[in-house]
């Protein structure tokens, strides 16, 4: 059986209007009126308020397949992506929602409808865990069907914080590959929205119990398109190839596998994510949501430079990101096209030459007869690369790995600590630079619609 994933958005949306739910558009990356989060990371992110005043809902039940961001906070998968077959920065969340409508085993049900009938997916294939018990026991599903998990998978929250959150069943698809670290892959979430924890940590009743799901498409696309993971779905094939032609182009000696490496990956995956984030309103800058931001562009590129590219590329994937959302179920993609690939190019531009720099500055240490003597890198040279050069530390490890020298790592980390001790001013000045920033954005005209930092967010995640 073969879903595409425009299919499988549409199949989704489709039953549960037909059940009865409203169909809401994706809200924005940005979580609007949120301070506690710095990306929408789930599809109950903006229903938040519903949960706790169902009577102020226009619907009682809801659907949606909402762009979500797990890069800081709570739910952070930016290490994950590349390792793991399931895990991006960005994703899509397809969900359904009931505000003091239907509980728990209608949820059970209609989610059990959809997976058998809707999609046609083998009962054998399927696994729950105890949370539910009860209540798949009753949608006929046998004992042995039912998987022990932690109560830490058992229990959801969007953040740390003060907000709605409640106990949790999980599905799981059995991939039937033992070579996988995780042969059981958490396709579906449903949580029973029935607790609020307040700001100082307690839990209390919500005053009346909702529901909220989410599914990850690329991983129901994965399973009904039978890949391996998340970066073979029809999306990713798209990007990937295109990612292949254009190293192609640049001389790099691509080699081509079912299986993209673990860079071409982060480049993919990254390349959607910045995409994504500048649509919503997001630049590049030293602080909060931009920093997230520049980590990523800088990510990619530092993959991008591990397998041989040392020029700009980015934008030219551009056209495969488009491929693979020809549905046009993201209009924002192709109408802030030039104003995207123009952040972005600026960005690489920048971190080119950083990196540039940095890797003639390394040349000469490794030519440097006295260092060659011991075959370490100066930690005081480390650290001004990463500090004043602004080129990543990983990768000064990972290339003075390949080259078989070594760097005192912990020496590296008291020079870290002692100009953190003395930064606190430096802060001040450059959120000074950052505002500047901002504005020449602003005045080139390339974010008419951008609404401004939420200054709360500033000094989060911003290490
Ligand atoms: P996992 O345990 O695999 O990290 P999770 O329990 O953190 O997933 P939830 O918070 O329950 O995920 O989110 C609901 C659903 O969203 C998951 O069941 C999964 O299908 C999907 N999902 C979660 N995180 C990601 C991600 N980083 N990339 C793609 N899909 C994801
Ligand atoms: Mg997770
Ligand atoms: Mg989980
Ligand atoms: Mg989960």
């Amino acid at each position: 059986q073969r879903l595409s994933s425009p299919e499988l958005r549409s199949r989704f949306v489709n039953y549960f209007e037909e059940q009865g739910h409203t169909k809401v558009k994706s809200a924005s990356l940005i979580p609007h009126n949120d301070k506690s989060l710095l990306f929408t990371n789930a599809g109950m992110v903006p229903f938040k308020e519903y949960f706790m005043k169902p009577d102020t809902a226009p619907f009682n039940a809801a659907t949606s397949i909402q762009k979500c961001m797990r890069a800081g906070g709570k739910h952070n998968d930016l290490d994950n992506v590349g390792y793991t077959p399931r895990h991006h920065t960005f994703f899509e969340m397809l969900g359904n929602f009931s505000f003091g409508g239907y509980g728990k085993q209608e949820a059970i049900a209609l989610s059990w409808r959809f997976l058998l009938e809707e999609l046609e997916l083998p009962i054998s294939r399927l696994r729950s865990d105890e949370e539910g018990y009860q209540l798949w026991k009753k949608q006929g599903l046998p004992d042995e069907m039912i998987v022990k998990c932690g109560a830490e998978d058992n229990f959801w929250s969007m953040g740390d914080g003060e907000g709605p959150c409640g106990p949790c069943t999980e599905i799981f698809w059995d991939t039937m590959d033992d070579t996988l670290d995780e042969r059981w892959l958490e396709i579906w979430n449903l949580v029973f929205m029935e607790n609020y924890r307040t700001a100082d940590g307690k839990l209390t009743k919500l005053p009346t119990p909702c529901i909220d799901t989410g599914m990850g498409l690329e991983r129901m696309a994965s399973v009904l398109q039978d890949k391996r993971n998340n970066f073979q779905v029809d999306q990713f094939q798209h990007l990937i190839g295109g990612l292949r032609r254009v190293l192609k182009t640049k001389n790099v000696i691509v080699t081509p596998s079912d299986d993209p490496s673990a860079h071409e990956k982060i480049i993919a995956d990254h390349f959607r994510a910045m995409c994504f984030l500048i649509s919503d309103g997001v630049v590049p800058s030293n602080i909060g949501r931009g920093y997230v931001l520049r980590r990523i562009i800088r990510r990619a590129l530092r993959s991008a430079h591990q397998v041989g590219i040392n020029e700009p590329f980015l934008t030219e994937l551009y056209p495969h990101l488009l491929k693979g959302f020809e549905d046009g179920s993201y209009p924002e993609l192709a109408s802030r096209a030039s104003s995207i690939c123009n952040v972005i190019a600026n960005e690489e531009a920048t971190f080119l030459t950083t990196l540039n720099r940095g890797l003639s500055l390394l040349s000469n240490i490794f030519t440097h007869p006295d260092h060659q003597k011991t075959k370490t890198i100066p930690p005081d040279v480390a650290f001004q690369l990463y500090d004043t050069f602004g080129f990543p530390f990983d990768l000064t490890l990972i290339i003075a790995q390949e080259k078989g020298w070594t760097v005192d790592l912990k020496a590296v980390e008291a020079l870290k600590e002692k100009q953190k001790a003395m930064g606190r001013e430096s802060w001040k000045a450059d959120n000074a630079l950052d505002k500047a920033r901002l504005s020449e954005w602003r005045n080139m005209d390339i974010f008419p619609q951008f609404t401004g930092y939420d200054h709360d967010l500033l000094h989060q995640e911003s290490q």
